[in-house]
């Protein structure tokens, strides 16, 4: 990913953009900020953050007249939020200490004529910048038309206290001036380096300067330039209506534009947001209740502190997080896209030391719900892959990413598996069932079943093809290998005479149907919808069920899973979060690889929604859940139940070892019973080896995904070679063996039964210089 790039993802995501009242705010004051504190009571924060914007909060604070507050997102349910009366209550507390620390002196200065809000506001932005300000004021004090406002809204105390943090600047204040002649203002020019001219003040009517017919001074609205160099305007009564926090913003834009004639710089770059402007945030009210505004009880002294903190309360705190909300991985790494955007290019540029982002790229599911809750369109699952494949290409992805995965996979593709035949006794099949790796670990009576139910109901003959769809390869970023796995894949196909594949794994269908597209496809639902189903036993029951998130642009597969459902007179109730946004198992880009606690997590997450049985048309959904603890039956259970087993939905899902051992097993016994093949001889000799695992080892060696048969090859090959350690205390032995990308060690006892193994760990780990697999 280059800059550019990284600029338009972090474009893509609003969630920084401003809320409402901030875009709408002349001076953008950050009236969510000030609003939360305020609703916490945290009164000197909350004047902080006034301060932080604001040129004088003792002032402006008081007299607001707040035109944010149409724009308040509030006003959509109920009314919007009174910041204007907040910032009233705010400033009647004790201020906190501050110090202002102007920046080193400058060497020039400002001529300011007229001390209304704009002129102040010049002052105090431009002091604080290390000029030095000379202001000229007709009248006998500092302020000009803040003087007229009543003292019960603005009092004299509190605009002198605000007066005094401006001249204890850098400000030479001058008052009583004969503005009136011509060569006034030709000498302020003369004898300073810019000039700001004050409209609220009246000035000289027969000054050198450009006026439009009604005889106003002409000012650039956006840069407040006159048309004489070096000469700024602002606060024009007539053309901001008496607004103050108009007056204060164009005597900042005013100061900005000095600021930068003086420094030689652009007056106008990146300055489209000077003034308000429409903000890109986007804020859901879902859920959010309609609520009125707090009214005072005493509209004469407007809200008391209490009152204050109720009427704040009702800010929604705009911002986006939409993506966030239904994501359990984006919350767990405690920001948002655009952050990990910024997290992922700068993972990419460490050259030496941690790389901080593999956990963030590798964990994610890959699923896509993200995108689909976008208001944007923002694609975690893009951006993760994306960085994912770039690592695989610079050799930075860690084996403990994903290799176990990708073994399972090679399994998967390995003879032990893999089979391609026509339907048994034929030369042609129209039709060829790829049940997928997953279903055939964990329900493989179900795949025979189905596929005899198959065999029978389809017409011009159905084919088998066991195999993986390379789905780990993608998910792990392994471009070559995925693309090798769909051309093996290719290959089968046009010898089986390039028949329609019946898919039961929606991921199955979703990487054919996007990465082999002249393969035609149909998911077994829609294939067994279009069949006699044999009678359920479970008619009568309702179960909640769970769309796998691979469904989730495919909504026709939904419907004939949910036809069939009914069929088999089952109610399904829909979760929230269903369909085209359903959420994913936790199983999806191999998140259970990268991050097992976070999967579990989601898992748990998806399984806590309802209280029902789950019901699920995805082996992998069913086993995850079932993993929490979640009652969930996978739909061939429900129509082609096993006689043998009364509770399915009780069922545990197989563990790794089992999974490899049920494809193997299943692969064997169909094809001994459809194609009368005898696959004894596959045996490897490692697998005869007898082990003796108690039930805790077991579910340690499953945690640290350590299969049986990997404890096999250990011992094999340590029986082989002699390299084994023999502990002086406890007289036993330990091994280690490397049969591919991890190195494998096991704690182990002779017996005359078999092996005992007492422990067993993996280090997946890229040994320098050592064998490759
Ligand atoms: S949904 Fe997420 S990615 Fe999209 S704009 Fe909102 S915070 Fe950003
Ligand atoms: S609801 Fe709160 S954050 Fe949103 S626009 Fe209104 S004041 Fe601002
Ligand atoms: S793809 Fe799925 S897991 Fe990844 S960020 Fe999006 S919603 Fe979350």
């Amino acid at each position: 990913m280059d800059q550019p790039e990284l600029r338009a993802l972090e474009h893509r995501c609003i969630q920084e953009e401003a809320p409402e009242c901030t875009a709408a705010c002349p001076i953008h004051v950050d009236g969510r900020a000030f609003v939360g504190h305020v609703a916490r009571g945290e009164w000197p924060e909350a004047w902080k953050v006034l301060r932080k914007t604001m040129p004088f909060p003792g002032i402006l604070g008081r007299i607001c007249d707040a035109p944010c507050r149409q724009h308040c997102k509030r006003r959509e349910a109920g009314d919007p939020i009174q910041i204007g009366d907040l910032e009233r209550a705010c400033v009647a507390t004790p201020p906190p200490a501050a110090r202002i620390q102007p920046l080193p002196r400058k060497g020039k200065t400002i001529a300011v004529i007229g001390s209304g809000l704009s002129g102040l506001t010049v002052a105090w932005d431009l002091a604080r910048k290390g000029y030095s300000i000379r202001i000229f004021e007709p009248g006998s004090k500092l302020g000009g038309l803040l003087r007229r406002i009543p003292g019960r809204r603005l009092p004299e105390a509190a605009l002198g206290e605000e007066l005094e943090r401006l001249t204890a600047l850098d400000v030479a204040v001058h008052l009583n001036v004969d503005v009136e002649p011509p060569q006034f203002l030709e000498q302020c020019i003369s004898e300073n380096d810019a000039v700001f001219l004050g409209l609220e003040t009246p000035l000289g009517r027969n000054w050198n300067i450009s006026r439009d017919d009604a005889g106003w001074i002409i000012v650039d609205p956006m840069l407040q330039a006159t048309r004489r160099t070096g000469v700024y305007a602002g606060g024009r009564p007539s053309m901001v209506g008496l607004s103050p926090v108009w007056q204060a913003a164009e005597g900042r834009w005013a100061a900005t534009s000095i600021d930068r004639f003086l420094q030689k710089v652009s007056l106008t770059a990146g300055r489209e947001k000077d003034g308000p402007y429409k903000t890109r945030l986007y804020t859901s009210l879902e859920g959010v209740d309609s609520l009125p505004g707090v009214a005072a009880a005493d509209p004469e002294s407007g809200y008391s502190l209490d009152e204050a903190i109720a009427e704040a309360r009702r800010c929604l705190q705009c911002e986006c997080l939409e993506c966030v909300k239904v994501c359990a991985y984006l919350e767990r790494f405690g920001a948002y896209p655009r952050k990990y955007a910024r997290e992922i290019y700068n993972n990419e540029s460490i050259v030496m030391g941690v790389h901080q982002a593999n956990q963030l790229i590798n964990s994610c599911s890959l699923c896509g719900l993200c995108e689909r809750v976008c208001p944007e369109d923002f694609a975690v699952q893009d951006l993760c892959l994306q960085a994912r494949r770039r690592m695989v290409r610079r050799g930075k992805m860690p084996p403990s990413a994903h290799e176990f995965a990708l073994q399972d996979m090679r399994f998967s593709l390995s003879e032990r598996f893999r089979l391609a035949r026509h339907a048994p006794g034929r030369t042609d099949s129209a039709r060829v069932f790829f049940p997928g790796c997953q279903l055939c670990a964990s329900a493989p009576g179900q795949v025979r079943r189905v596929y005899a139910h198959l065999m029978e109901s389809l017409s011009g003959g159905v084919g088998l093809m066991l195999g993986c769809c390379g789905a780990p390869a993608f998910w792990a970023g392994r471009e070559d290998e995925f693309r090798q796995v769909g051309e093996g894949l290719l290959k089968e196909w046009r010898v089986l005479g390039q028949p329609e594949l019946i898919l039961a794994c929606s991921t199955c269908l979703r990487m054919f149907s996007e990465h082999l597209p002249q393969v035609p496809t149909v998911s077994l639902w829609e294939a067994l919808d279009a069949t006699n189903l044999p009678p359920a036993a479970a008619a009568g029951t309702v179960l909640a069920i769970h769309d796998p998130c691979t469904t989730r642009p495919i909504p026709a597969v939904q419907e004939a899973a949910r036809r069939i459902v009914k069929r088999l007179g089952v109610s399904a109730q829909e979760l929230i979060l269903s369909r085209d946004k359903t959420e994913c198992c936790g199983f999806g880009g191999l998140m259970q690889n990268a991050n097992p606690d976070l999967s579990r997590e989601v898992a748990a997450r998806r399984a806590g929604i309802s209280p029902l049985d789950y019901l699920t048309y995805c082996a992998m959904c069913r086993d995850r859940l079932a993993a929490v603890g979640k009652r969930a039956l996978h739909l061939l259970e429900l129509a082609f139940p096993d006689a043998a087993d009364p509770d399915p939905a009780a069922r545990k899902g197989p563990g790794w070892s089992e999974r490899q051992e049920n494809r193997a097993r299943l692969r064997a016994s169909l094809a001994e019973e459809f194609w009368g093949e005898r696959a004894g001889a596959m045996q490897e000799e490692y697998e005869r080896i007898r082990l003796i695992i108690a039930p805790e080892v077991a579910e340690l060696l499953e945690k640290r995904r350590i299969l049986v048969q990997d404890v096999q090859r250990v011992i094999h090959a340590a029986e082989k070679s002699g390299s084994v350690v023999i502990h002086p205390q406890t007289g036993r032995l330990k091994a280690s063996h490397r049969p591919y990308r991890a190195s494998i060690w096991v704690e182990y006892s002779p017996s005359p039964e078999g092996y005992v193994i007492h422990t067993a760990y993996s280090h997946r780990i890229e040994v320098l210089g050592g064998p490759r697999a």
